[in-house]
């Protein structure tokens, strides 16, 4: 049996506790006065805590090879067990994995009282800011110094919290590398007179990533038309490779196209002329596109809302139908840390051993979560990857 300490009581340190507490005399120190508080806020209060669809491909990773090791059939039992274990029904929407009740609370108050009934010791209001190492581990913290055999560093990334992460200064001076820190999944920012004029628009659309003019990625769902730039799920599903290579001064374009459905749009217009006659330009977009949007897409244009189809010049046409279908935005930034809902970067995963979690470079210390280089998609695939890197790191803290 050993002593070991976990910094931070969210969702991978909570789970790492109750493994981990089989064979070990565990203790939690938690800096806010209750453990969990990042997951009362996901799936907008109703925790999207799982994915039927969980493979590596939902990531963005320094390591795949790695991350291909983590994210095993084995492990993904683990957590469909874990959660059977502690009264957790889900609710599939989609390969979504939600708790029966909706509720992101239940979710909580089941790995909290589960790590009560296997005896894990809970320090609330303990700020830890510092780690020492003489063969065995001392944790500084407000409340004064800790001692442990063992130690899981999983106090999460600089994402919606107001503070820098203190795991990343504790691990550099462990050697540790720390990849680039960026927001991600995160609302993208753009300059432009005409982002107030199209401002409150959602629309279904597909959105894909040019960076430095090469294709990366597309995604297709809800975009919100914002005053500062665009948000939404699909956005969101960009906004890791955004910001990282904003990090690296790549130039990041985003192309619109607003209505996926349409093979050619000037066909479509000139048959939906004929068919919707004496009809103004704007008129005609009128049932298939909001007006804030169609008349932004106007003015840019430098088309009359009052003129008609017919009258319009091909020249304007083409610039029209390039506007609806391939409309490109320059991301100049992303809203920040505050608005993210993970970090891209961090610990390279090259840096731990995937059997156990621990650090090649200091024995005894352990890594969970996001303060790992590696970041998931919108659906699950965050607070998935917290679970099962914290299953790992609790089973082998047991060995
Ligand atoms: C608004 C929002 C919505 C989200 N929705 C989803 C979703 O629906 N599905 C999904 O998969 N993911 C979602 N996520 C992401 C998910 O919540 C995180 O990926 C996950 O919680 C990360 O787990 P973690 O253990 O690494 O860190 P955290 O859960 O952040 O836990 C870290 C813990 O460490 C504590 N701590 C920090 N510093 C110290 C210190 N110095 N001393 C002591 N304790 C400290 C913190 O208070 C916290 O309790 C969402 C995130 C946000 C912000």
């Amino acid at each position: 049996m050993s002593k070991v300490i976990i910094i931070g009581g969210g969702a991978s340190g909570l789970v790492t506790a109750i493994f981990a507490s089989l064979n070990n005399d565990v203790t939690i120190l938690e800096k806010n006065s209750k453990c969990g508080k990042k997951i009362l806020a996901t799936g907008n209060g109703k925790c999207n805590y799982f994915n039927s669809d969980f493979t590596s491909s939902h990531f963005n990773t320094d390591n795949m090879d790695i991350l291909d090791s983590i994210i095993t059939s084995d492990n993904i039992n683990k957590v469909i067990a874990l959660f059977d274990s502690i009264g957790i029904v889900p609710n599939i929407k989609n390969g979504y994995y939600y708790p029966m009740s909706n509720q992101a609370i239940s979710v909580r108050e089941a790995l909290f009282k589960e790590c009560l009934v296997r005896g894990v010791s809970i320090i609330t209001d303990c700020d830890v800011t510092d780690i020492n190492y003489n063969g065995t581990y001392t944790v500084i913290t407000n409340k004064g110094e800790y001692d442990c055999d063992k130690i899981v560093v999983a106090c999460g990334s600089n994402a919606y919290v107001k503070e820098k992460s203190v795991g990343y200064d504790i691990l550099s001076k462990f050697n540790h590398t720390i990849n680039p820190v960026v927001p991600s999944l995160v609302q993208l920012v753009s300059s432009g007179n005409y982002l107030k004029s199209w401002s409150g628009v959602r629309i279904d659309a597909k959105v894909s990533l040019y960076e430095d003019n090469e294709f990366k990625k597309m995604s297709f769902g809800e975009v919100q038309l914002t005053d500062y730039g665009i948000s939404g799920i699909c956005v969101y599903q960009l906004s890791s490779l955004v910001s990282r290579g904003l990090y690296n001064k790549k130039e990041e374009v985003i192309h619109i196209n607003f209505i996926p459905y349409i093979d050619d749009f000037i066909e479509y217009m000139n048959k939906r002329n004929s068919i919707v006659k004496k009809r103004t330009i704007s008129e005609l977009f009128d049932g298939i596109m909001n007006y804030k949007l169609s008349n932004t897409l106007l003015t840019l244009c430098n088309i009359d809302y009052n003129d008609t189809w017919n009258n319009i010049s091909d020249d304007k046409k083409n610039k029209l139908s390039k506007m609806v279908t391939d409309f490109e935005i320059n991301i100049t930034d992303t809203k920040g840390y505050m608005c993210a809902q993970t970090c891209s970067g961090g610990v390279p995963l090259s840096e731990i051993n995937p059997n156990t979690m621990e650090s090649i470079k200091n024995k005894g210390l352990y890594i969970t979560g996001e303060l790992l280089d590696c970041d998931g998609e919108c659906g699950g695939y965050n607070l998935g990857f917290a679970w099962i890197t914290g299953i790992i790191a609790g089973e082998a803290l047991n060995d």
